[in-house]
């Protein structure tokens, strides 16, 4: 039974600490834990202090799946479900039969889970360097009974991309937020690791190191799939070419924002 009066109480405190989603989280957290008021309660000032609420319910949808979250890995993100669409795309255009796919700084899995479940018949690697998010991509691919290979190791690292077999298609969503950017982070930010968020001082660090270090691992006509932000496909386009990468596609998320850089590896490099 929900309790109208707590609930427009809870909306209010939200409001008043100027949370502009008051009403949906409200309904999340009611929804969560129906019976346990005090519970509610805390969550609800936690909340209020710009904690995530992803964080809150401990589990989080992209793509249709549910994915458990927490401090230790990035929130997934609507936007980068735009990865998801293009590496469908390039599957079936291409009439790939058992691409071999790996997911480069994977954090919580959800990129490269959610490929496995939408194409099946894909190998999947997800390789991330936190030890704390290798254990939640793990509760994630158990959670969606997704068969992927799971690699705990650093993608800047020259041994990692040896340890993987030759590749169709690398996606990659790296940190790529600039200093700058850092130091001006929205409150509910603050909360997620720095680690998945600071690509150094200019945000453009892996995009230099990934692509320079995979691009050998990838087969001819491979092709590397970037998320990238607001503003940076110029220069990761720079980056792409001065690696000889060829058919350069830029697209753009629900806010019509550039957010994924797409390439291919041309035979000789
Ligand atoms: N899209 C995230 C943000 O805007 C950044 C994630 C990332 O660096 N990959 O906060």
């Amino acid at each position: 039974m929900v309790n109208h009066e707590f609930f427009r109480e809870c909306v209010s405190l939200m409001e008043d600490n100027g949370i502009d989603s008051a009403y949906f989280d409200t309904k999340c957290i009611f929804e969560d834990f129906p019976d346990d008021k005090e519970k509610i309660l805390s969550l609800v000032k936690r909340r209020s202090e710009g904690y995530p609420l992803q964080y809150l319910l401990g589990q989080w949808e992209f793509y249709g799946y549910p994915f458990r979250v927490n401090e230790n890995v990035l929130i997934p993100r609507a936007d980068t479900e735009l990865i998801i669409e293009n590496v469908i795309d390039i599957v079936r255009k291409n009439n790939m039969k058992s691409p071999v796919i790996a997911d480069l700084c994977s954090g919580s899995g959800c990129i490269g889970i959610t490929l496995k479940k939408q194409i099946p018949f894909a190998e999947v690697y997800a390789v991330e360097i936190s030890e704390k998010a290798i254990e939640i991509i793990r509760e994630n691919a158990v959670l969606n009974s997704a068969d992927i290979n799971i690699l705990n190791a650093d993608v800047l690292c020259p041994e990692t991309a040896a340890k993987l077999p030759a590749l169709d298609i690398i996606v990659c969503n790296p940190p790529y937020l600039t200093q700058q950017e850092m130091d001006t982070l929205q409150k509910e930010v603050t909360f997620e690791p720095s680690l998945a968020l600071f690509g150094g001082a200019d945000g453009l660090d892996f995009y230099r190191k990934v692509t320079s270090l995979w691009k050998n691992s990838l087969r001819k006509d491979g092709w590397l799939v970037y998320e990238s932000g607001d503003g940076q496909h110029g220069d990761i386009e720079n980056i792409l070419g001065k690696n000889n990468f060829y058919n350069i596609i830029l697209s753009r998320d629900l806010n019509n924002i550039i957010r994924n850089v797409t390439a291919q590896k041309p035979e000789e490099m």
